[in-house]
């Protein structure tokens, strides 16, 4: 009903533009108003059934729903809502009824094709449900407002732990983000938010999914959850899946731990230190220090107290750098008995600094299986800067320094400088040229030893050159340490045996019998192979065994004095001599030295000039205390860097056997050696007069 304008009552049918069929009956049943769609659906005329009852017009309702419940309106006036079949049409109506003044209203819709796709889903639900079940991963089903319409067995088997854990399960009806929220952290969270958004807004037909791994703290452990989500074929629902991936990633976490940490220490390995370097040189303003920790003659404690002491020192070791450095730095280790120290935010002062804090640590011994063991370190300090912005280049700076340290002696700190640069670029040269076969680039120079009492030419040492085509002559200090760290010393001293024994057979031949002294390393020393090189080299010559003096230095022997003492017993049997080298720059013990089967003594030129220096105080005759001691044990003393008249007379004054030095001769090529040694024979014989004499003696 509504009102013109004139406020007058009009009467116009109020449902006839109404989609829905509406009618209405009075308490006794009858007809008092039937729509279009109405009389559409019954198929009557609207005047036809107005004013009947409604059990006379269709007769078929009586006992259906339909009276039940009009009854039921008529009789209490509150509304009812039903579905009823209406069999001659076959199809399904909603009808809601009304009661109203004159009896009720009735509104029916044709709700057929809904109820058939509502059994459908239905169906296709319970389908769903039973997939579900059988799916092993904990999955719930999204409707369309993002709440949780469906949970699996499995879903409902991890609430049950979280309930145990005391966390609140996520259960059906409640809002699947707001239980996600509980379990994982912020971050997680709105990746999950975000991806079921987009999944919510793409097409259907696109094979739309979206998987994220998050880990949920479940009581006491971390768990790893696989969530991969997709939208229900043709409909707004989404599955979600999680899948336990656990194991599979603390797998993978394992995997990485080890493949960045040393197992010994467990403490960041070398891959994982440049890392740290890369993100310490990103951050804190580049400000950064590298130290690079050598400990000092580790093989030896390893060899001597075996392996297992060495392992757990090297353990203490980490363990005392860890505890000194402070909490954001980082210690490391490289492998073998090197580490490193990462200090951030710290420049070269501070950083040296801390080295000598690190120094002071070692001071204590360290405790290993009941032995009290000393140990120290030499540490390359580098500071980042221009030109070391980069974590490698940062680490082979603070390499360079620990290596000059380590030149140094032992227990020292050395800060970077860029000249080191140049000798590690020098040294990484060396390195590779050596190992493409420099070795063809190698001679020999001849350096004459004399006997001090006549002057006459004895023997020769083979002192290795490198003829480098751009650098020219290099003499041993500028490639020798490369080659024994590359392990090339070896082979390349097995060829020196062969080319010098064989040089002195030829000068043998030629009317010069020369005794020849070769220089055998430390490593070589130690090495088995030492005395079979030996043999071979002699045998391929014809050598007589008593020409050939192996020079080894007082440390190579002093490191191992029980194992030096066997290993020189075989050589002295196998005929050849046996000098102790660049004697007085170790620590050793003149008498224990002495007391090894060796034949000369080789005393290092520092001793002479310090002994000069004495002699010139009145202080005391070293030299010839030295001398007299070895000659009464049947050893012979060489004096070695002989540069002036004034140490040959000193050397003459001790006693010494033998002197070598630039006053007698320098170096030399082979091919020199014969001539040198013709011009002193026609000119007498008498080296050491002719040296003299030369000075204008
Ligand atoms: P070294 O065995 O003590 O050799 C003597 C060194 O002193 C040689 O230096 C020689 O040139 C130098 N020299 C000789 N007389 C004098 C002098 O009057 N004054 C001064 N200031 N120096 C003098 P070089 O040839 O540079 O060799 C240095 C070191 O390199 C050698 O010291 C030796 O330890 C090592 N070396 C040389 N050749 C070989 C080799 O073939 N094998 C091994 N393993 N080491 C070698
Ligand atoms: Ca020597
Ligand atoms: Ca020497």
């Amino acid at each position: 009903m509504h009102r013109d304008q004139s406020g007058r009552a009009a009467s116009v049918d109020p449902f006839s533009a109404v989609a829905d069929a509406v009618y209405r009956i009075d308490r006794r049943w009858r007809f008092t108003y039937v729509n279009a769609a109405a009389a559409r659906l019954l198929d009557r005329r609207a005047e036809d059934l107005v004013g009947q009852e409604a059990f006379a017009c269709f007769p078929e309702i009586a006992g259906t729903v339909i009276e039940d419940e009009y009854r039921a309106v008529l009789g209490d006036g509150r509304a009812r809502d039903f579905e009823y079949y209406h069999a001659p049409l076959g199809r399904w109506y909603e009808i809601r009824a009304f009661a109203d003044p004159g009896g009720l209203t009735a509104f029916l819709r044709d709700v057929d094709v809904q109820r058939h796709t509502a059994q459908q889903r239905a169906a296709a639900l319970a389908q769903l449900g039973a997939v579900l079940e059988a799916l092993p991963p904990a999955t719930v089903v999204l409707d369309g407002a993002g709440r949780i319409e469906m949970v699996n067995r499995a879903w409902t088997a991890n609430g049950e732990e979280l309930q145990r854990e005391g966390d609140r399960p996520a259960r059906a009806g409640e809002r699947y983000l707001d239980a996600m929220a509980r379990y994982v952290d912020r971050e997680h969270h709105e990746c999950i938010a975000a991806g079921l958004r987009e999944l919510a807004g793409a097409e259907v037909t696109t094979a739309a999914t979206f998987s994220l791994d998050y880990s949920q703290q479940i009581g006491p452990t971390e768990s790893w959850f696989r969530l991969q989500a997709a939208r229900v074929d043709a409909s707004d629902r989404i599955i979600v899946t999680h899948t336990d991936i656990t194991e599979r990633v603390r797998d993978q976490q394992a995997l990485a731990w080890q493949a960045s940490h040393d197992d010994l220490t467990g403490l960041p390995n070398r891959a994982r230190m440049l890392e740290l370097i890369g993100e310490a040189l990103v951050g804190s303003r580049g400000r950064a220090a590298l130290l690079f920790l050598d400990i000092d003659g580790f093989k030896t404690v390893n060899d001597s107290l075996g392996h297992e002491v060495g392992d757990e020192l090297l353990r203490q070791v980490g363990g005392r750098l860890t505890e000194q450095v402070r909490p954001g730095d980082a210690v490391g280790r490289l492998g073998a008995d090197q580490f490193l120290v990462l200090a951030r935010d710290c420049e070269a002062a501070e950083a040296a600094a801390l080295a000598f804090r690190l120094q002071n640590s070692f001071s204590r011994p360290f405790l290993a299986e009941g032995i009290s063991v000393p140990l120290s370190a030499s540490i390359g300090v580098a500071a980042a800067g221009p030109g070391a912005d980069r974590a490698h280049q940062l680490l082979s700076d603070a390499d360079a320094a620990a290596f000059a340290a380590k030149g140094a002696g032992r227990d020292r700190v050395h800060v970077f400088s860029p000249g080191l640069r140049d000798a590690a670029r020098w040294r990484l040269e060396v390195a590779n040229r050596l190992r493409d076969g420099a070795v063809d680039e190698f001679v020999v120079h001849y350096q004459p030893l004399v006997r001090v009492d006549t002057g006459e030419i004895e023997g020769v040492e083979a002192l290795l050159r490198w003829q480098h085509p751009e650098r020219g002559l290099l003499t041993p200090d500028a490639f020798l340490s490369v080659a024994e760290e590359t392990g090339q010393l070896i082979p390349i001293t097995r060829w020196l045996l062969g080319e010098t024994t064989r040089q002195a057979a030829e000068w043998a031949d030629q009317g010069l019998p020369l005794r020849m002294s070769v220089n055998i390393s430390a490593r070589h020393f130690s090495a088995e192979t030492l005395v079979r090189d030996v043999r071979v080299a002699l045998h391929d010559s014809g050598l007589a065994p008593e020409n050939l003096v192996l020079e080894l230095t007082e440390t190579s022997v002093a490191e191992d004095p029980t194992r030096a003492e066997d290993q020189l017993a075989i050589l002295q049997n196998s005929g050849v001599i046996v000098a102790i080298d660049d004697f007085g720059t170790g620590w050793s013990s003149l008498a224990q030295l002495l007391a090894l089967p060796i034949g000369t003594l080789k005393i290092d030129r520092s001793l002479l000039s310090a002994a000069a220096r004495l002699a010139a105080g009145g202080t005391g005759p070293v030299l010839a205390a030295i001398v007299s001691l070895a000659r009464t044990l049947g050893i012979r003393s060489v004096a070695e860097g002989v540069e002036t008249a004034e140490h040959l007379q000193m050397v003459r004054e001790a006693g010494c056997d033998l002197a070598q030095g630039y006053l007698l001769a320098r170096p030399m090529p082979a091919s020199d050696v014969l001539r040198w040694a013709t011009r002193i024979r026609d000119a007498g014989g008498d080296s050491c007069a002719l040296a003299l004499q030369a000075q204008g003696r």
